[in-house]
């Protein structure tokens, strides 16, 4: 009887452990045949050879029992053990993406200018006429919108031409002093090859009390710097210029980072790229928001181009038509 017990204990699988159960109680099985053979015996015998099988036949479950679920444990481990997944392990992935070329080239004007103490103002991109035009010196009529191909809807409203609507809601909702950055997208109804109907703008403004606190100076100091900041040793020259929200107006030209000057194909050999638009914050425009006593100027600049020379991509449709030869160069 002991080898019984033995054979159990030492089943080594649960496949091994069922094989022995069936040899006992199986339909074939020694212990169903020694129940079958207490048919044979005496009234008294059988009575008590029936009492030590009974015994014999739970003492045996029981084993099975404890057996099996020792076994299934120890299955269950190996069955982990070997399916075990280390998400530790590094896989190289195809389908990583990139930061679009116009995104990245914002991120490092927003740097920049974050890093010299701008505020970061964000607007609507649907506007009214007010802040888009007529708080900004254009009034209706003005021939200067026509500068500006706007996208309108039937109710008056628009989408916003420039991100200049959102100069006037800061200044409208704050006192001076005002340091500001606005990044975002423009609309406009053109498209060439180098205009697009949705474009990225980054426009500047500083305005302090006083009719003389901020200069001319201060503007061309920052701008010089910041194109350095972008470009590298670049040369910087102003322009005067025509813009009806500032006065005076300039633009702004760096000399050609492809030919350092000598004039090549992308500057028109003149030597100097257009790269800015900028000014004195036009008195009509602080009238149009209620300040007084106060001077400011302000800049503004296509972030699409700042793009195309920073990366030497030489048509604009090049970033809005997710070509992944191109994209995958700025992983
Ligand atoms: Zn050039």
């Amino acid at each position: 009887m002991k080898e019984i017990f033995t054979k159990i204990e030492e089943a080594s699988s649960l496949a091994k452990l069922e094989e022995i159960r069936i040899s006992l109680l199986g339909k074939k099985g020694t212990l169903t045949a020694s129940f079958s053979a207490l048919r044979d015996l005496e009234e008294d015998q059988r009575k008590q050879k029936a009492k030590e099988l009974n015994l014999l036949k739970l003492e045996i479950e029981k084993a099975l029992a404890t057996k099996k679920e020792a076994l299934s444990f120890l299955e269950l481990q190996a069955k982990l053990e070997q399916e075990k997944i280390d998400v530790s392990l590094f896989t190289p992935s195809s389908l990583r993406g990139s930061i679009h070329p116009v995104m990245l080239m914002m991120d490092r004007i927003v740097e920049y200018f974050t890093s010299m103490n701008f505020a970061l103002e964000m607007g609507p991109l649907v506007e009214d006429d007010f802040h888009n035009f007529e708080a900004l010196n254009l009034p209706k009529y003005h021939p200067a919108r026509d500068m500006q191909d706007t996208f309108y809807f039937k109710d008056g409203k628009l989408l916003r031409t420039h991100t200049s609507p959102v100069q006037i809601r800061t200044m409208e909702s704050q006192k001076p002093p005002i340091r500001m950055i606005c990044p975002g997208s423009v609309f406009r109804c053109d498209y060439d090859l180098t205009h697009t109907p949705m474009f990225h703008q980054v426009e500047g403004l500083v305005v302090e009390e006083g009719n003389d606190s901020v200069s001319f100076a201060n503007l061309k100091f920052i701008l010089e710097d910041f194109l350095k900041y972008i470009f590298g040793e670049v040369k910087v020259r102003f322009r005067s210029s025509f813009f009806p929200f500032t006065e005076p107006s300039a633009e702004v030209d760096m000399s050609c980072i492809f030919c350092g000057g000598s004039g090549c194909r992308v500057c028109s050999h003149t030597g100097w790229l257009e790269v800015l638009g900028c000014g004195c914050v036009d008195n009509n425009v602080f009238k149009a928001v209620g300040y007084e006593n106060v001077s400011g100027y302000a800049f503004g600049m296509g972030v699409e181009r700042f793009a195309m020379l920073a990366y030497s991509v030489p048509d604009l449709r090049a970033f809005f038509e997710s070509d992944l030869r191109i994209l995958e160069q700025f992983k």
